[in-house]
């Protein structure tokens, strides 16, 4: 792969697929994580002459505008940070973006708006990406590939656009694929892995694959109930995918047959509804009760305390720790002491601690810890997951050659 040290950038248009996929609330960024870890890279370009067009995706926009989802707070947040002038185009290839780029001078800086205000960013359709890449790459003379919470997409500005423009790869991804790569081949023991959240059909998938590397894998957040109901508990209205029930069985005879340790939680807390994450109103019904006793009009949302420590336990003596998903709703206070306690216990053991995932990353930093006291924090969630799972990621196979 190239990098942008190969790339001849002064003078020329660079197109920076980067991601800017902040949580918002309100309009107002809650984390702004992702925005940092890309603007060395901007920098770089910036400071080498180059007129940088930066791209990104924010949510899930259907393919057409939507002002909830326009990058345009993120262009305010990326001016403060870079300390540089930085353009908006309220359009992504339209006469926004158009006149935007043209006006750029030597070292100057524009934000496209959202990719995915464009049906063809997201579509399955091979001629429709490509339509829209060739309008991206009419944009711009030179290509990095920095948008490593992406680099698992298909989508046009990732997969497809790298193979019209000259192009190389940002310093972000360099450094998120050298960790992960670190996590695969030369990886410390013991390694332990904590997987939590709740987009769970999308986090079981890893687990094929860590049954061959990990010693311990810890499981919190909304799939721990699934692991729960397959060993024959009742959840309540906890979340539950009953379909991956046979996959997490033989999950956890695999685990028996290979030495892997499953890690449960052995209680929980509850309440009867999901807390307001925006009022942080108290949760009148708060409860804590064994994992094999959730009630059926409960619901789980956090670890108990004995299994805050259990896993702490199970940390103490890691050398290398991935971190995967919130255990609990930590955007409620209540419900996020469990997430407390794993960040706790990372930072207390002596291992190299890698945390994945935008939700994971924002807690660890909205929690109040110190960021820079972790091994790694990704910015991408899914993209590290399927890389760990040993995909081949489109984004980084787009940037090969
Ligand atoms: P990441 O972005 O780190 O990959 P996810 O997006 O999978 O993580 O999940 C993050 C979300 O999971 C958080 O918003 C958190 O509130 C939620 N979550 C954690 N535990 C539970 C639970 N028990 N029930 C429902 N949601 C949960
Ligand atoms: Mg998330």
């Amino acid at each position: 792969m190239k990098t942008i040290e190969d790339l001849d950038v002064a003078g020329k248009r660079v197109f920076v697929r980067a991601d800017l996929n902040v949580p918002l609330s309100d309009g107002t960024i809650t984390d702004d994580g992702r925005i940092r870890a890309v603007a060395p890279t901007i920098a770089k370009l910036v400071q080498r002459g180059a007129k940088v067009v930066v791209a990104s995706h924010l949510g899930r926009p259907k393919g057409e505008p939507d002002p909830q989802f326009s990058l345009a707070p993120v262009a305010d947040r990326l001016r403060e940070i870079l300390g540089t002038p930085v353009s908006f185009a309220t359009d992504t290839v339209g006469e926004s973006a158009k006149a935007t780029v043209a006006a750029l001078a030597d070292g100057e800086v524009t934000l496209l708006e959202n990719l995915r205000f464009n049906a063809g960013e997201t579509s399955k359709d091979d001629a429709e990406r490509k339509a829209f890449a060739e309008q991206l790459a009419a944009l711009a003379e030179l290509y990095v590939g920095d948008g490593f919470g992406a680099v698992h997409r298909k989508h046009a500005s990732v997969f497809d656009l790298p193979g019209l423009l000259p192009h190389a790869v940002g310093d972000l991804i360099s450094t998120e694929v050298g960790v992960l790569k670190r996590l695969t081949e030369e990886v410390e023991r013991p390694y332990v892995v904590v997987l939590g959240g709740s987009k769970v059909s999308d986090k079981v998938g890893v687990i094929d694959n860590l049954l061959g590397k990990a010693d311990r894998i810890l499981i919190g957040g909304g799939m721990a109930y699934t692991f729960l109901y397959a060993l024959g508990h009742e959840v309540g209205i906890s979340l539950l995918q009953k379909d991956q029930v046979p996959t997490v069985l033989e999950y956890l005879e695999r685990g028996k047959a290979n030495g892997v340790e499953f890690v449960l939680p052995v209680d929980v807390a509850v309440s009867a509804s999901f807390p307001d994450t925006k009022t942080h109103a108290p949760v009148e019904d708060f409860d804590v009760v064994d994992a094999d006793k959730i009630p059926a009009d409960k619901e789980g949302l956090d670890i108990g305390p004995k299994t805050r420590e259990l896993f702490a336990a199970k940390l103490a003596d890691a050398k290398t720790v991935f971190w995967n998903g919130p255990v609990g709703v930590f955007e409620h206070p209540t419900f996020a002491e469990g997430t407390k306690a794993v960040a706790q216990a990372l930072l207390d053991s002596d291992a190299f601690t890698v945390v994945g995932g935008g939700d994971s990353a924002a807690a660890v930093r909205i929690l109040g810890f110190d960021e820079t006291k972790f091994g790694h924090i990704s910015t991408g969630g899914g993209a590290s997951l399927e890389y760990l799972e040993g995909k081949t990621l489109p984004g980084l196979a787009a940037l090969e050659g």
